[in-house]
């Protein structure tokens, strides 16, 4: 949790604005206890307030260079660099919280932007939204080519939602998808067997029970996809 460097109250969610006494301020880069701004890398532009970005250094044992716009404060970051971040940022995650969990799903989201495409800070193009760990809350941008753009406050968010065990939660889910996804690959050649001896054999009386059995399971495999 962060709290407001001017009066204290907590900043819940992907609050960048106090509510309390309306300071604003950087809560992303917070938990990087030193980060330096360097000469800019690129022409990079902050896709929300078209100004340059800047270059910073996160120095988290090594270089480590991300941009950021001073104004709005949202980060890109390289393909493959946020969860190099994630993964030195949050460490020692073994459990689950189920509380924090919920209260970190549940918070008050920031408003300052409408549901609008942006482009990419590199090469122009509309970027693609996408839902981080599907139940973070964060919504971020992403160029394939390029990398991906988060609005001030959601870094902050996606850590606190992995720090409450959101990732552990979503690595189980993808087993359990996994798992399905297994047992009706089995099923359906199963299935193909039986079809292929339909040709020299009358059917088994047992055959209809199997067409039946996947049924429920397809309808397992969208709940899990559409939740
Ligand atoms: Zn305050
Ligand atoms: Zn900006
Ligand atoms: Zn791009």
């Amino acid at each position: 949790m962060a709290n407001c460097k001017n009066c204290g109250a907590v900043l819940t969610g992907t609050l960048l604005v106090c509510e309390y006494c309306q300071t604003r301020q950087d809560v992303d880069l917070s938990v990087v206890h030193r980060f330096t701004v360097e000469e800019p890398r690129s022409d990079r532009f902050c896709p929300r307030c078209h100004i340059p970005l800047q270059t910073v250094d996160l120095r988290l044992g090594k270089k480590f260079l991300i941009e950021r716009c001073q104004r709005c404060l949202g980060l890109f970051f390289d393909p493959g660099e946020l969860e190099a971040f994630l993964e030195l940022a949050v460490t020692n995650v073994h459990a689950v919280d189920p509380q924090r969990l919920n209260e970190v799903q549940n918070v008050k989201r920031s408003h300052e932007y409408p549901v609008t495409y942006i482009d990419c800070p590199v090469c122009r193009r509309l970027m693609n939204r996408v839902n981080i760990g599907s139940r973070s809350g964060v919504i971020a941008d992403q160029c394939r080519d390029h990398g991906m753009w988060l609005d001030g406050g959601e870094l902050r968010q996606v850590m606190e939602w992995m720090k409450a065990g959101g990732s552990l939660v979503q690595k189980e889910k993808e087993l359990e998808m996994a798992r399905l996804e297994l047992e009706l690959e089995k099923k359906k050649l199963q299935f193909g067997r039986i079809d292929q001896s339909f040709f020299h054999a009358r059917p088994e009386p047992g055959q209809r029970d199997i067409e039946l059995d996947i049924l429920p399971m397809i309808g397992r495999l969208l709940q899990k996809i559409f939740r």
